[in-house]
């Protein structure tokens, strides 16, 4: 059957028609044969096994059991009549409840002779019951040709109503089989499916939707997720590939003057096993002629600013500028600041550009770049628009990344001719699985260690009820001369009574706080910049001991001398945001604490991510975590990916599948990288299928 085929409106297949195809549209997204093909049943019935009914459990599956009628009874009931049967098999006794169609059973119904019955399974007290049975006596059980597991399509509440049931869709794919005459093309090369002992597609396609037996069912689920996953990798790599070769970078080939006197007399420590690995890995990319596009992963406090900034000083050394962009204004100056002091007596010309620079002050930042005197632009958004002109752009540095969009990345690629470097940072740790599927276009560098002589931070969760111990516990670090971050959830929904939670949150520790033995900075989204930046001085120069914040903090803020941590409403907050917020504490050489307040009412997910929180400090541990809980389709960018609409396979459960098929295209690329070779057309034809329609976004991501 060829492709073409399966491109036919759904409208068209026996037993459609107009409303029914409407319905499968909007409800289910299936336009043509091959939406229909690919809806893959949630889960399907067991017929294979017969249960005895002393092995029934109250787990509201459906099972199937061999026994018979011994007795029937109608009971009456003020709320209504209601059939019971007595059924036994020789393991024990069970009940058949009807409410409808009554005179039905008990006009046909055959005692004492063995049924075959099959559904849901109550208990109520101690007996088992089953309402509504499907039923059928076991000689013509024997007889029938059966589909032994009944699988259970994805459906919504409008599509049953409408009378499109699971019978429904099962009989159309069932007409779509008879019609397409079950023959599908292979997508696969003849050594693919003999090295993983695949079954075909054709074969997969059949048993996915009418499973023959548990194993083949199972047999059928992994060679779907392989194909589907290892067209997912191919493409990333594919688009990896072409970036690499297509895309010309600037080749930064010397490692300079500048590069040279910072390592040797301006490295303020000794750099960390990581950060040396990482740096290498960038210089090797930015010496060849190949566009970076990397992906700088490391936890809070691990140290990518001063990776950035060599790497930048390699673009200067190389005759470019270089830029820094951060998504807030208060961490844009404190990059700026950080730099400034790391680069010290250097000849180096760095400034910064927010939306608050003065008109006047911006003329001369653009005229200074554009000419070429500038070499280091830290900002923020401000760095995006269109009067932003750089004389030679070589490195872009975006830190904090999932703030920006794709967009907005795009433009600054374009602020040269030819496409700067890009290095991306991030604090989100994501977990392997994720960036795999996600970022497999991207090259990525770890920073997988603290610098030396860090306490993990000591994290516990606290009741409301317990406030008054923990303000005393705070007023104790204050003593020892800490600071402290009180931080309220903001969500933007309901953004109004977030303010008000604030606002009262912080009289009342004004009135548990009283001046003037403690001084108090507070900042939110409304404030003004410059208000805000002068509270954050105050308390980055420790002229205040307690910063009550909203999530405004979150990403970068540097202040080693704070050393407590409180998250209000902290079952509010996601975890990776949780992490995030503990990650301004454990800067400097004190232990640190991170207590996480909430009220007694904590749903189940809440309560692992408190748990999760208390329990480690790895980034990667708890992105993980977080990748179970939300599912990838939540997680940051998966959206944009567009990627990651898998009809089968789930990157999280199929963690090893994924692995294997990423295996296996890095295998097929590095042999056949244009998949021209003649063993592997079905494969080319397959790929070439899958991507006609897409424009290539791997450029910019
Ligand atoms: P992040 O990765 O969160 O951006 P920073 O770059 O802000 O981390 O670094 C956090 C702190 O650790 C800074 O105060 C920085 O000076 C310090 N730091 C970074 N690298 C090292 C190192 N190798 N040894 C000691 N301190 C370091
Ligand atoms: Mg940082």
């Amino acid at each position: 059957m060829n492709s073409n085929f399966l491109q036919t409106p759904i409208v068209y297949l026996k037993g459609v028609g107009p409303n029914r195809a409407e319905l499968l549209r909007s409800e289910l997204g299936i336009e043509s044969f091959q939406d229909l093909l690919q809806l893959y049943p949630n889960r399907y019935l067991d017929k294979t096994q017969y249960y005895k009914i002393v092995q029934l459990k109250d787990s509201g599956a459906d099972v199937q059991i061999l026994g018979k009628i011994v007795h029937l009874k109608t009971i009456d009931q003020k709320r209504g009549k209601r059939l019971v049967a007595s059924f036994v098999d020789d393991t024990g006794q069970m009940e058949l409840v009807w409410f409808r169609g009554q005179k039905w059973i008990k006009e046909n119904i055959k005692l004492n002779e063995p049924y075959v019955i099959f559904g849901r399974i109550n208990r109520y007290g101690g007996t088992f019951s089953m309402p509504h049975p499907e039923m059928e006596l076991l000689k013509a059980h024997q007889a029938g040709l059966k589909i032994s597991m009944q699988p259970i399509y994805p459906s919504t509440e409008k599509l049953s109503n409408s009378g499109i049931t699971n019978r429904v869709v099962s009989k159309l794919i069932q007409q779509l089989f008879l019609e397409t005459k079950a023959n599908f093309e292979e997508t696969l090369s003849q050594e693919l499916i003999s090295e993983l002992k695949l079954i075909s597609r054709a074969d997969a396609l059949l048993n996915i939707h009418f499973p023959k037996s548990q194993e083949l069912l199972a047999k059928a689920q992994f060679r779907l997720k392989f194909e589907e996953l290892f067209y997912v990798q191919l493409q990333l790599l594919n688009k990896k590939a072409v970036r690499k070769q297509k895309i010309k970078g600037l080749a930064f080939d010397q490692v300079g003057n500048t590069f040279n006197d910072f390592f040797q007399n301006h490295l303020p420590f000794q750099l960390t096993n990581a950060q040396k690995r990482v740096i290498k890995e960038i210089r090797n990319d930015l010496g060849s002629s190949a566009q970076m596009n990397r992906l700088l992963q490391g936890d809070v406090g691990s140290g990518k600013t001063i990776v950035a900034l060599m790497c930048m000083l390699l673009a200067i050394d190389n005759g470019y500028q270089a830029c820094l962009m951060a998504p807030t204004e208060i961490l844009a100056n404190q990059h700026f600041n950080g730099l400034k002091e790391l680069l010290g007596e250097m000849d180096i010309t760095i400034e910064i550009l927010t939306g608050s620079v003065k008109k006047s002050v911006r003329k001369g930042i653009h005229e200074r770049l554009e000419n070429g005197i500038l070499n280091i632009l830290v900002g923020t958004h401000a760095l995006l628009e269109d009067k932003v002109q750089f004389q030679n752009l070589g490195l872009a540095v975006i830190d904090e990344q999932h703030r920006f969009g794709v967009a907005q990345r795009s433009k600054l690629w374009r602020k040269n001719q030819v496409p700067p470097h890009i290095l991306v940072m991030t604090a989100t740790p994501i977990p392997r699985t994720l960036a795999m599927s996600l970022y497999g276009d991207l090259d990525i560098s770890v920073i997988d260690e603290l610098p030396p002589g860090r306490k993990p931070i000591k994290t516990v969760h606290r009741y409301d009820a317990n406030r008054l111990k923990v303000f005393q516990f705070i007023k104790d670090e204050i003593k020892k001369g800490r600071q402290v971050y009180i931080v309220y959830p903001l969500i933007q929904e309901s953004e109004a009574l977030d303010y008000k939670d604030l606002m009262d949150g912080y009289e009342s520790i004004a009135r548990d706080f009283p001046l003037p033995d403690y001084q108090i900075s507070i900042v939110h989204g409304k404030m003004k910049a410059e208000d805000k930046d002068y509270e954050m001085e105050r308390f980055v120069k420790g002229k205040t001991q307690i910063m009550v914040a909203t999530t405004v903090i979150e990403v970068g803020v540097n202040v080693p001398n704070a050393s407590v941590m409180i998250i209000e409403s902290a079952e509010r907050f996601g975890l990776s945001q949780l992490h995030q917020l503990r990650g301004r504490v454990g800067r400097g050489a004190e232990q640190s604490f991170c207590i996480l307040m909430t009220s007694h009412k904590l749903s189940s997910d809440a309560k692992i991510r408190l748990e999760t929180m208390v329990r480690t400090n790895d980034g990667f541990e708890i992105a993980e975590v977080d990748l179970k809980l939300r599912g990838p389709g939540d997680l940051m960018g998966t959206q944009q990916s567009g990627l990651l609409n898998l009809k089968i396979a789930d990157i999280v459960k199929d963690n090893q599948i994924l692995k294997s098929a990423r295996y296996y295209a890095i295998a097929l690329l590095k042999e056949d990288s244009k998949i021209a070779k003649p063993q592997n057309s079905k494969i080319r034809k397959t790929y070439i299928n899958l991507t006609k329609d897409k424009a290539i976004w791997g450029y910019i991501s």
